[in-house]
């Protein structure tokens, strides 16, 4: 058969690219010491932030919705799958978003990728009459599932994509003021995923007033972490516009499944009605979302505060302990610490003695980052303590020397 002997091929040539990936099997809830292959390790790679994943009144909300509700919605949204529990979960998270976003209404998506294509799609398909009539602009180290959105709008429709550096906002801003363009969206991550830095977003929305844009935020590693209340990269900087369409996604720091786009109202009704991925997904357990609704209030209450204290505890610790490594690092203040080592070989090689070290954390490769920078991506969660974060630092600084010297030989 061809696509077998094609596929043998191509899996032979990412092995020997260094770039094959490979499952483990957790046996465990997710937690910063999960069981695999029945050892406990020790895990900084989650994006469970919060130690929400594990929560046990979320484990108690989520047995309730399923009593209350039963396992499946049966349907998509517009057909009959939109119960009670979604509906008072949209209205809770647009009241989140409400002193950020005038007439902020939320709907809620199965995944985060889902949201970004539905998002992105939709709002491309607002100026459909002619060529060059929208652009879109996409940050440069923008997720996959926004280069998946971005790639799927330009082929849906006569969307033109221009992609941006958001370390060059002077050069992103000679594009917009050349662009004769109807509709401009802008896209971006809030917390950049890999690199763990923030999105310049308040001098973006600056931008989109200026030439008239739409300014999309994927805050999927911002929401439930960043600002006062937990609320997101929007509440961080004090944003305020009818032009912000904000995502979140609540597999991460809320602890566990879906995601939302909140915007102003009449976009989104806008979105509901064009969003194909939205329309032609079974919705998602009710059950989910009255658990999300739980995730909700611990994310507000002091508790979720005291857990976003811990996070920069440990995030401080790191910035302050690890000055004696000359592997590279980003100038993140987030709960993502990556370490930039260069080729997959270097990258693979840490992974595999951090590993022996009894640790989880997985080397990151193209294409999930650029080529040449492949990295540890650290991460941590209000679980960890400071105890076992300096554990870590001092493993850290024991592989490198042993690095070192390797490489000296
Ligand atoms: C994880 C992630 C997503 C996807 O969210 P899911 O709910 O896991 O599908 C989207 N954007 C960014 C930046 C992410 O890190």
């Amino acid at each position: 058969m061809h696509a077998l002997k094609k596929a043998q091929t191509r899996l032979a040539e990412l092995e020997q690219n260094l770039l094959k990936r490979s499952l483990r099997t957790t046996t465990s809830p997710c937690t910063p010491h999960p069981t695999v292959d029945g050892r406990t390790l020790k895990a900084f790679c989650s994006n469970d932030y919060l130690g929400f994943a594990n929560h046990p009144d979320l484990i108690v909300a989520l047995a309730e919705g399923a009593k209350l509700y039963g396992t499946g919605s049966g349907a998509s949204h517009l057909i009959s799958g939109h119960s009670i529990a979604h509906a008072k979960l949209e209205e809770a998270l647009a009241s989140l978003q409400a002193p950020f976003i005038p007439h902020a209404r939320a709907l809620f998506f199965c995944t985060g990728y889902l949201a970004n294509l539905s998002a992105i799609t939709a709002l491309a398909s607002l100026e459909n009459e002619s060529a060059s009539s929208t652009t879109i602009y996409s940050g440069k180290l923008n997720h996959a599932s926004l280069i998946d959105g971005v790639r799927l709008a330009t082929a849906q429709t006569k969307a033109n994509t221009v992609i941006f550096d958001h370390h060059d906002l002077l050069d992103l801003e000679r594009k917009l003021a050349s662009d004769t363009a109807a509709l401009k969206l802008i896209v971006t991550d809030g917390v950049f995923s890999m690199d763990g830095d923030l999105a310049p977003v308040t001098e973006l929305l600056a931008l989109a007033e200026q030439y008239d844009a739409l300014l999309i935020v994927d805050d999927a590693h911002g929401f439930g972490v960043l600002g006062e209340s937990g609320c997101g990269i929007l509440e961080a900087l004090q944003l305020h516009s009818a032009r912000l369409i904000y995502i979140g996604t609540l597999g991460k720091a809320a602890g566990i499944s879906g995601a939302f786009i909140c915007g102003e109202s009449t976009l989104i009704e806008y979105i509901l009605q064009k969003a194909r991925p939205y329309i032609y997904s079974t919705a998602t357990p009710p059950a989910i979302a009255h658990a999300l609704l739980r995730s909700l209030q611990l994310i507000t209450s002091a508790e979720g505060k005291q857990r976003r204290q811990q996070l920069s505890h440990l995030i401080t610790t790191w910035q302050t302990d690890m000055v004696f490594s000359s592997w590279q690092k980003m100038s993140s203040t987030t709960a993502i610490q990556p370490i930039i080592l260069g080729e997959n070989k270097i990258a693979l090689a840490v992974a595999q003695h951090l590993a022996d070290a009894g640790y989880w954390i997985p080397a990151i490769r193209p294409p999930t980052v650029p080529a040449g920078s492949a990295r540890l991506r650290v991460t941590f969660s209000a679980s960890h303590t400071i105890t076992e974060l300096r554990e870590l630092i001092s493993t850290l600084q024991q592989i490198e020397l042993t690095v070192l010297a390797s490489n000296a030989q």
